[in-house]
């Protein structure tokens, strides 16, 4: 699911310690390649924004690598346990220096419950993770801690920060962040619509939902799209607009 490979951004300061967002998986080629962008300078930290493999995995190879280097993430303890490196806690609203530049932790969950974005105020740029990507949509896992409505409140919150740059894990820098946060919250409330036309048209079950919205989806992507209809009932759920038992579901 990570398409084209996932990205990491170092940021060097002019004294030489370098901050890097996000560890990767170990990749070689990517230890390599950060080796020399760091050059004559030193691993001073990792910020990592979620503790999904793509993102998370590479800590152990890095502080090998890099014995100077201290990891820091939100905690989620079952999965950062997979990943031994001493993790640092980072909370909402903690600043961090990365490189000569001040980033300041910003709790975004939704996509997993324990994501970080990081904004940098003087740019206006935040590092986003997982909560957008260029030309696709996010994955939300119900049954991996994803939650449908705090992804969206993730989305509204970096709009109101009114970036002008937004640098995400997968794909390409995004330079009109407004355009795709506000087409990102287009799109699932006409998901969402379309749930809710299921239901009232008799499809019950989270699979024949699925297949109703995704038709003629390739097989091997109905468990993500079933995923993603899960966590639309479970949002509709809250707001006690739809009621199921067992797996069946109906509107209310
Ligand atoms: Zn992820």
């Amino acid at each position: 699911m990570t398409g084209s490979g996932n990205n990491t951004y170092l940021l060097t300061g002019r004294g030489g310690s370098a901050t890097l967002v996000d560890a990767g998986i170990g990749d070689a080629r990517h230890l390599s390649a950060l080796a020399a962008a760091i050059g004559g300078g030193r691993l001073d930290a990792v910020l990592v924004t979620h503790g999904h493999r793509d993102h998370a995995a590479g800590a152990v190879a890095i502080a090998a690598a890099h014995p100077a280097a201290t990891f820091s993430k939100l905690p989620w303890p079952e999965e950062d346990a997979q990943y031994d490196v001493p993790w640092r806690r980072l909370a909402d609203g903690d600043i961090v220096r990365a490189g000569d530049e001040p980033l300041q932790a910003l709790h975004t969950p939704g996509h997993s419950p324990d994501h970080l974005a990081f904004w940098h105020q003087p740019s206006a740029t935040i590092f986003t993770g997982d909560l957008v990507v260029q030309g696709s949509s996010v994955m939300i896992h119900w049954s991996r801690g994803g939650n449908l409505a705090q992804y969206l409140a993730s989305l509204e919150r970096l709009l109101s920060l009114e970036p002008r740059r937004l640098l995400p894990g997968h794909g390409p820098a995004i330079d009109d962040p407004r355009a795709i946060l506000s087409g990102y919250l287009e799109h699932r409330r006409q998901r969402e619509r379309q749930v809710l036309d299921a239901l009232r048209t008799g499809h019950a079950t989270v699979q024949a939902i699925a297949e109703s919205i995704y038709d003629g989806l390739a097989p091997a992507l109905m468990p993500a799209a079933q995923e993603n209809v899960r966590a639309h009932l479970e949002k509709l759920k809250t707001e006690r607009l739809v009621t199921h038992e067992h797996d069946r579901w109906t509107p209310s």
